[in-house]
């Protein structure tokens, strides 16, 4: 199929008109325009096709094209389009009965749009939770380095990427970050034990320096993602979750990237037995197809948003969190994931993606190879003894390489600290064994060529 003047024209208006994400208005090279999707596959409007390996921004998990969600969302767009839920409506109430039923304990949830907005409702929720709970000095918000929780003021000041802060600073006041358990990185002569030991004392010292007392939570994701791949040990988190407990501080589970399957659980969390008092989810929850996010709490604390004063309930308006058919979508998004156990085939698909890539071990480019569930970094250096990390160069080339041979994958890290070296596999759960082949033998065959 010929496009091109259609094309030329889009990509002027483009150029003109449309203010892209995370690019410079002159970038190099045009943006793709996509036009289709089925299974793990897009399709540009020159008819090229590609294996989305980073399902969009790690969202489509049930993978593109599926019909049912739409015609779920049309459904419920003819019945109800809109009403706010300081109300309440059919797909908002099962929604939240299902989130529930999937977090395994339990929470009472409120609707939000975006990863960023659950993550401000959390700090919200965290914040007036102590208050009212007799904690009046809790505010602090302590998160870690190489995270990322989001571009609006409060998620972007949990961010620990200086890249994305710099000229926007300074952003929300009382946020402070702590060490990453980055075991690939750690200082030489300690063990990976000893230095996920150290990462969970440096998140004690900073609530005790800060003194506990104003302190009101902690916020991670069970494994950071797109700070690089970054996976804890089981002690870790064990001693994380000791450490807020003790404190009296709460714990806020992002799971925005890690849920709905991702990890081969039905949330990160899930593999580590923790008990999180605020869970943030969004991407995964309605495959990307409609906007739509969630904060998940612990009864025990929404209990304490009762009418204590003027102020005692939870004063946060957000007009379309919650929209009828977002939740309508997100519950066959879910009904989808366990019909077609994609929870399962995630844990599978990782575990074969894992084995076949660690191969390039061996590859004098590659440092490291970190995966939870179907999720895979591979952290790319110039010097193996050194850890030095590869140039932005060689790291672009891999994966315009990839590109041209069909396969999309991501790059991720930390721009300011260097390391913004780690090629991420994020491919929807849907993905058939032939999907992780082409995968596998396609970024082989890139490596190879490095040699
Ligand atoms: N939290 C995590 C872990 C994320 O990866 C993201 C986005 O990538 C967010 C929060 C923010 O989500 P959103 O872009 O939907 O606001």
């Amino acid at each position: 199929m010929d496009f091109t003047p259609e094309r030329s024209d889009l990509l002027d208006k483009d150029r003109r008109h449309l203010w892209h994400s995370m690019l410079p208005y002159n970038a190099a090279s045009p943006p793709m325009i996509v036009t289709e999707g089925a299974g793990s596959w897009i399709t540009d409007i020159d008819g090229n096709r590609y294996l989305d390996g980073m399902s969009g921004l790690w969202c489509v998990n049930a993978g593109y094209g599926r019909k049912e969600l739409a015609e779920a969302a049309y459904a419920q767009l003819l019945a109800l389009p809109y009403y706010p839920l300081s109300q309440s409506h059919v797909p908002g109430i099962r929604l939240a009965e299902k989130l529930s039923e999937w977090l395994e304990d339990e929470y009472v949830v409120f609707f939000s749009n975006s990863g960023s907005e659950a993550n401000e409702a959390a700090f919200k929720i965290a914040r007036q939770y102590q208050q009212q709970h007799g904690e009046p000095g809790r505010h602090k918000l302590v998160s870690r380095y190489r995270a990322y929780h989001g571009g609006s003021a409060g998620a972007l000041s949990a961010t620990g990427q200086a890249q994305r802060k710099l000229k926007y600073e300074p952003l929300g006041g009382g946020f402070l970050h702590v060490r990453p358990p980055d075991s690939y990185r750690r200082p030489d002569g300690m063990t990976e034990e000893q230095f996920n030991l150290l990462c969970a004392q440096d998140l004690e010292d900073a609530i005790i320096w800060e003194a506990a007392e104003s302190v009101a939570a902690v916020i991670m994701e069970p494994v950071i993602t797109g700070g690089g791949i970054l996976v804890p040990q089981q002690r870790y988190l064990d001693r994380v979750q000791e450490i807020c407990a003790r404190h009296g501080v709460l714990l806020i589970i992002d799971e925005v990237i890690c849920g709905f399957g991702r990890s081969g659980r039905k949330f990160g969390h899930h593999n580590f037995g923790l008990k999180p008092d605020i869970v943030t989810m969004a991407k995964g929850l309605t495959s990307g197809y409609l906007p739509l996010s969630a904060t998940a709490v612990r009864r025990s604390i929404y209990e304490r948003f009762g009418s204590q004063g003027d102020y005692g309930h939870f004063r946060h308006v957000n007009t379309f969190g919650g929209n009828p058919a977002a939740c309508a979508l997100a519950l066959k998004n879910l009904e989808i994931i366990e019909r077609e156990g994609l929870v399962e085939r995630a844990r599978i698909l990782g575990e074969r993606l894992h084995a076949e890539m660690r191969t390039l071990l061996a590859h004098p480019l590659v440092g490291d190879i970190r995966s939870f569930g179907f999720l895979l970094g591979i952290e790319l250096v110039a010097d193996k003894a050194t850890k030095q990390p590869a140039s932005a160069e060689t790291v672009k080339g891999i994966i315009g390489q990839c590109k041209s041979r069909g396969l999309i994958i991501g790059r991720n890290g930390d721009t300011v600290a260097g390391f913004n070296n780690v090629l991420t596999f994020c491919p929807p759960l849907s993905s058939t064994d032939e999907d992780v082949t082409f995968i596998c033998e396609t970024f082989k065959e890139v490596m190879n060529n490095q040699l």
